[in-house]
Parts: C-alpha cells; sequence; structure tokens
C-alpha cells in the first residue's frame, strides 16, 4: 500500500490508473477506523482493479461548537487495517483545500431536517468535501455507509444533479454484537452512556417490529420508539420515506427510522429500515 499526502500525488497516481484501463474504487472516511469502515472498503474491493482510501477529518463540516479539534486519531491503526483490506492508496492530506479555496456545494430538499437540520452548515461540509474528493480521485465506484443514512441520500443528489461520472453505493450499517452502531464517536461514551446507547438499536428495532406486525400511524410509532430511549437529550426520531426522505404520517411504503441522541456531549446516530 502507498500512502500520499499531497492533492498532486493522488492526481498522478489515479490518472496513471485510469489510463491503465483500472477500475478505481473509493472510500472516503474521517479515520479512527472501525469494522463499518472496513466493511465499506470490503465492498469496494470487490468492484474494482485498485483502492482508494482517504483519511481527512474535514473542518467544513463541524459546527463551532462541535468536536472537531477532539475528534479521535489514529494514523498507524488506520494504515494497518487499510493494508489489511486491499487498499491500494492511502490518502492523508497535509493540506486538502487550496489557499484560495473559494467554492462550496450545496444540495437543497433532502439536506434539509434530520441532521441537517440539527447541525446547519454540515451537509454543505459533506458535498463540499466528497466533491472535491471525486475530482480528484475521479472513482469510478465510491462506497457509501447507511449509518449515515442522509448523507449517502445527500451525496447520491449531488453525484446525480452534477453528473458525475461515478456510481455511488450505498452498503449496510455494521453493529457492535450488542446491537451498538459503530461510529469512531463512540470511543467518547463512558460505560454507562455505552449501556445507555444501546437504546437506540432497542427503539429502533421495536419500530420495526411493530410495523412488520401491522402498525402504520409514525405517530404511535414514534411513542413507540420514544419509551425505549435512555438518552441524556433526544436530538430528533423521525420516520421518513425511504429515498425520498420526505416526511410520512402512515407507513404505506419503504421507510426509514431515524434518531440522533446526546450522551453528554457525544451524538449518537442511528436509523433502520421499516418494511410494512
Ligand atoms: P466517517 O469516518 O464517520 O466519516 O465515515 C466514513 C464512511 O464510513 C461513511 O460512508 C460512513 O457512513 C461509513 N460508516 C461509518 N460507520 C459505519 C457503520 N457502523 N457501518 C457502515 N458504515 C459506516
Amino acid at each position: 500500500m502507498e500512502s500520499v499526502a499531497s492533492p498532486d500525488a493522488l492526481i498522478t497516481q489515479t490518472r496513471a490508473w485510469r489510463q491503465a484501463g483500472l477500475r478505481i474504487g473509493f472510500v472516503p472516511t474521517m479515520g479512527f477506523l472501525h469494522a463499518g469502515h472496513t466493511s465499506l472498503m470490503d465492498r469496494a474491493r470487490g468492484d474494482c482493479d485498485r483502492l482508494v482510501v482517504s483519511i481527512f477529518v474535514n473542518p467544513l463540516q463541524f459546527g463551532p461548537s462541535e468536536d472537531l479539534d477532539t475528534y479521535p486519531r489514529d494514523l498507524a491503526g488506520d494504515a494497518a487495517k487499510c493494508r489489511d483490506h486491499g487498499v491500494d492508496l492511502l490518502f492523508v492530506p497535509e493540506r486538502f483545500y487550496p489557499r484560495d479555496f473559494s467554492t462550496g456545494v450545496s444540495v437543497s430538499g433532502v439536506s434539509e431536517g434530520l441532521c441537517g437540520g440539527r447541525r446547519p452548515g454540515h451537509f454543505d461540509g459533506v458535498t463540499t468535501v466528497v466533491a472535491r474528493l471525486f475530482g480528484l480521485v475521479q472513482p469510478h465506484v465510491a462506497v457509501f455507509g447507511e449509518k449515515d443514512y442522509q448523507q449517502l441520500a445527500v451525496v447520491r443528489r449531488m453525484t446525480c444533479d452534477l453528473a458525475l461520472a461515478v456510481e455511488v453505493v450505498g452498503a449496510p450499517l455494521i453493529r457492535d454484537p450488542d446491537g451498538l452502531a459503530l461510529s469512531s464517536r463512540n470511543a467518547y461514551l463512558t460505560p454507562d452512556q455505552r449501556a445507555r446507547g444501546l437504546s437506540l438499536n432497542r427503539a429502533l428495532t421495536a419500530m420495526a417490529d411493530a410495523v412488520a406486525s401491522g402498525t402504520r400511524d409514525v405517530p404511535q410509532l414514534l411513542a413507540l420508539g420514544r419509551e425505549q430511549i435512555r438518552a441524556d437529550r433526544l436530538d430528533y426520531l423521525e420516520v421518513r420515506d425511504a429515498d425520498s426522505l420526505a416526511p410520512v404520517q402512515t407507513v404505506t411504503g419503504p421507510a426509514r427510522a431515524l434518531v440522533a441522541a446526546f450522551y453528554g456531549q457525544t451524538r449518537l446516530i442511528d436509523n433502520r429500515a421499516l418494511v410494512p
């Protein structure tokens, strides 16, 4: 595995691969990698000749009171995991944005509400960094996790709207054996917070089970979910259309339950399919 720190080195390598007719897969991350991230690498690896992973904690997608400065890092451990999962090129930029960078990419509609509503500017930061990463890597396929379900929808929208020649693939959310959705931010949790964090998956599972056994009324489903959640503060619990992410009052087709909640300062998100 090769590791590069400059956008120019990244461009040079990926251009050579494209010119050789090789299919490039790409997994963008913020590092502190876990089995959720490596599942994306495995998914991409099966669908490409050369696999690129980026590790960049993107300041643009953090709000002023969020955890940019404390975001967990472990570059040596991350590099070992990338090597184990067949990554060909690891991009850990020293300087990602050019000094005079003046562009923002903003998606409306699907980025509104949920995390977009609670974290103003967050998805503008995400689409801006992903657009530049797509420009640098020019991958044939890029894999994103359903853990960040709204992010996946926003990236799909941007890719379609800007006619970017990248196939965006969504990969399933990976959990710890006890049900907690894997997240780099789980490292912040105290044992008590982690134990209570399991209630997010319990709430979503209760909602999915209720839908499977015939409940269709969303207010009833939300009440059922809220009853289960043991958080310091619930940020949101919602049911949305699985594709458009439009709010729904009755589950008539594929839907998604999405939750965000605080445990101390740590904000966890989770989601689950509701299949009538
Ligand atoms: P992050 O490093 O948090 O920016 O995440 C990088 C990519 O990994 C995103 O596409 C996430 O959706 C994905 N990801 C993070 N956690 C998980 C998980 N538990 N299961 C599947 N994908 C995940």
